[in-house]
């Protein structure tokens, strides 16, 4: 940042000590650089006129003229309404007036003609503007040329104090006047600017406060967004590039007899095309001497352990062990069993490890890991505590929705040397791809995006409480047929006595409905000790109750293919991709199922979208997309406490093609200049350096 930018807010025109002070504290605005990067959130432009055909709900503010055909007054009590009829030259529209109804009435004229701005509403498919400024058309609002103003961030004490948008753009005013172009120099070469057609920096940010029409603000804002991805992915394949360099792994050179074996003998099915494929991205990062850090992002049944198996074989036809780690002991069992299956008659040795085993058999079994007689163990987190120790580690797997902190990396990479063995995170949280590129940017990341053939899709169907009793029929009739039935409950700590409430009474309910000795019903709940959850859940996983009543406890891993039906209470309460991992317990055998999502009749309309979109589709990368829009990419599950999605413009929600050209570019300068030296590079290379700095100790973790 150039000199000018770094002047203390308090010495720009017009703000003084009182005010900066109030800057620093409310908006954190410290110099006159921290002005010109807050941008505007929104613009009032009354520049043009929309016409009333043109017009849809995410179009937001507009000014229209038209001539007001109609004034009423509807409704009653709250519902008490003014509502006028705008009509122009191509279609008519609804304004509507909740308070100063009678003045308005007065003031208003019929057969005037308006110019009317304000926010477009859709209620139903039905546009209206609520509480539109009206102005009656005259000579002089012919003739004024139309504003075109940003609007600002503020807070409520800001503007007590005078500091309004309107103040806001008189200091971006006399911060202009102040500036030079050479302030803020350009970041990007030229050849960039030339072939995405955006403008120069000082032009964009120029234009981003001070828009003259729609065109320019939009070129503006794009150049800003491209800059700020660019930035940040350049950063991110920075990181890579350079672990990948510093960080030595064993080299698998072969695929052997195992996997040969395995592929050709035991292996009960096809892969997918998507399992294939990632297959051979492992098979080629194990063979390269560089330690493989690798995610593997698949849906719910997608066949992620298949593939996270066939690795360790690999691992295995090269005279090393390999291990399996997932977050919970009954995720962990499960884990166990499919795989002895899978490798039976392979002669290996498959061992499990948790806290749970004891003893002399804990001595054993640690005997021989130690002494290699054991080629895979899986386990919980016990694997990477303290006592147990590998001959030889090549492969770790671990098969769980978050990302390992510094902690138990740490202990992890301990287990063999003189490299860190190679890591697969295999995750059933599907992350849209915009997220992906940005959380795990500095990752290799492997999708499967491809469901195994003849999987049936869920049936999902919304009801409220006036169906419960044909719900409970539907119950039955799944029951008679000899299948399990759960029914779900939200627990969230803020309510939580209400909600165990809320669940105890429900299982009475239900106990009634389904008694006994016909009917048995496990209760599962994050209350209850861990020995107790376990022997319910052994209950059911063994089909000896017919009925899981649980809190979201059910939501990761656990397999029961009998289970063919889930009941969701309280749906509106739960985030799109927790319901998706809940309805991802069902449908793990081959008969049909089904999902009900029980909810009040009255919804907020982001509770209905949610439910819609549930309904819709059973793809998890449709649902985190229309997560990712519904809530904005800091609230999905996962990404919660990450800085790394704090943008000043981009929104990765809306700019994904923006992302992944700026990705794109940010690889191929890196692949042929990776050390920026090249003249043409030398704009991102001093803006780079900096950004690099400020970003210090603050990279990710796998
Ligand atoms: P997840 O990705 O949820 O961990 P799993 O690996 O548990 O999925 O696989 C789900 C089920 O699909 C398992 O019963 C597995 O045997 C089966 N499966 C995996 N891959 C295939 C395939 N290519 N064809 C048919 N069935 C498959
Ligand atoms: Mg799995």
């Amino acid at each position: 940042m150039q000199h000018t930018l770094k002047n203390p807010i308090e010495y720009l025109k017009g703000v003084g000590p009182k005010r900066a002070e109030m800057l620093q504290k409310e908006l954190g605005i410290f110099t006159f650089g921290d002005l010109l990067f807050q941008y505007p959130t929104r613009y009032i432009d009354k520049t043009q006129f929309h016409r009333i055909v043109d017009l849809h709900p995410d179009i937001g503010s507009v000014q229209i003229k038209g001539v007001l055909r109609r004034l009423t007054v509807a409704g009653t009590g709250r519902k008490r309404r003014l509502v006028g009829k705008l009509r122009d030259d191509s279609g008519a529209l609804d304004l509507v007036w909740f308070t100063g109804v009678q003045w308005l009435e007065k003031k208003l004229e019929v057969g005037k003609e308006y110019v009317v701005y304000g926010r477009v509403n859709a209620f139903k498919n039905i546009l209206s503007i609520p509480h539109p400024e009206m102005e009656a058309v005259n000579a002089q609002n012919q003739q004024r040329r139309g504003v075109f103003d940003p609007v600002y961030p503020s807070t409520e004490k800001l503007n007590a104090k005078g500091l309004d948008s309107k103040a806001r753009r008189r200091m971006m005013k006399s911060l202009f006047e102040k500036m030079q172009p050479g302030d803020v120099p350009e970041n990007l070469p030229a050849y960039f600017l030339e072939k995405l057609k955006l403008p120069q920096r000082y032009e964009a940010l120029l234009r981003v406060h001070f828009p003259r029409n729609q065109e320019e603000l939009k070129a503006a804002r794009n150049r800003l967004k491209f800059e700020e991805l660019f930035f940040l992915q350049l950063h991110l394949l920075q990181l890579k590039n350079k672990r990948q360099k510093a960080i030595k792994g064993f080299t698998f050179e072969q695929v052997g007899a195992y996997f040969h074996q395995f592929y050709e003998d035991k292996l009960p099915f096809e892969l997918t095309g998507a399992q294939k494929r990632v297959l051979k991205e492992i098979r080629r990062d194990l063979g390269r001497g560089v330690q493989m850090n690798r995610l593997l992002q698949g849906d719910v049944g997608s066949g992620k352990t298949i593939v996270g198996l066939m690795s360790m074989l690999i691992a295995i036809d090269n005279g090393f062990q390999a291990c399996l780690m997932a977050p919970t002991e009954i995720l962990a069992q499960q884990h166990y069993q499919s795989i002895s299956d899978y490798v039976e008659g392979l002669d290996l040795q498959v061992a499990f490890l948790s806290g749970s085993v004891k003893g002399r058999a804990r001595r054993e079994l640690l005997e021989d890991l130690a002494e290699g007689r054991i080629h895979i163990l899986i386990g919980t987190h016990a694997l990477i505590e303290e006592p147990v120790v590998f001959q030889n580690l090549g492969l770790a797997i671990t098969d769980e929705q978050h990302r390992f902190g510094v902690k138990q990396r740490a202990k992890l990479w301990k287990k063999s040397s003189p490299y860190p063995p190679h890591v697969l995170v295999m995750t059933a949280t599907p992350i849209p791809r915009t997220l992906a590129m940005t959380l795990y940017g500095d990752l290799d990341v492997s999708v499967i995006d491809e469901l195994p053939p003849g999987r049936k899709e869920i049936k999902t169907i919304h009801q409220t409480e006036h169906h419960r009793l044909k719900v409970m029929g539907f119950m039955k009739q799944e029951i008679a047929k000899g299948r399990q039935v759960y029914v779900v409950y939200p627990l969230i700590e803020e309510s939580e006595k209400l909600d165990l409430k809320n669940l105890q009474e429900g299982y009475e309910a239900l106990s009634r409905e389904f008694p006994p000795p016909e009917y048995q019903i496990s209760i599962v709940h994050g209350r209850m000790k861990p020995d107790d959850k376990d022997f319910e859940m052994q209950r059911f996983l063994r089909n000896e109750t017919q009925i899981m009543v649980a809190t979201t406890v059910i939501e990761v891993g656990v397999n029961v293919p009998n289970a063919t039906m889930m009941v969701i209470e309280n749906t509106e309460r739960f985030g799109l991709s927790q319901l998706h991992q809940l309805r991802g317990r069902v449908g793990r055998g081959g008969d049909q199922s089904y999902c009900i999502l029980m909810s009040s009749f009255k919804l907020s309309n982001e509770s209905k979208e949610r439910i819609q979109t549930m309904v819709r589709t059973n793809n998890g990368f449709d649902i985190s997309e229309a997560d990712l829009k519904l809530r904005g990419p800091g609230n999905l599950q996962g990404t919660e406490q990450s800085g790394m999605l704090q943008f000043r413009i981009a929104d990765l929600a809306k700019d994904g093609r923006i992302l992944q050209t700026a990705r794109e570019l940010a690889m191929r300068v890196l692949e042929d200049d990776p050390s920026l030296e090249r003249p043409h590079h030398h704009p991102i290379r001093w803006y780079y350096d900096k950004y690099s700095k400020k970003r210090k100790g603050w990279s990710y973790i796998s």
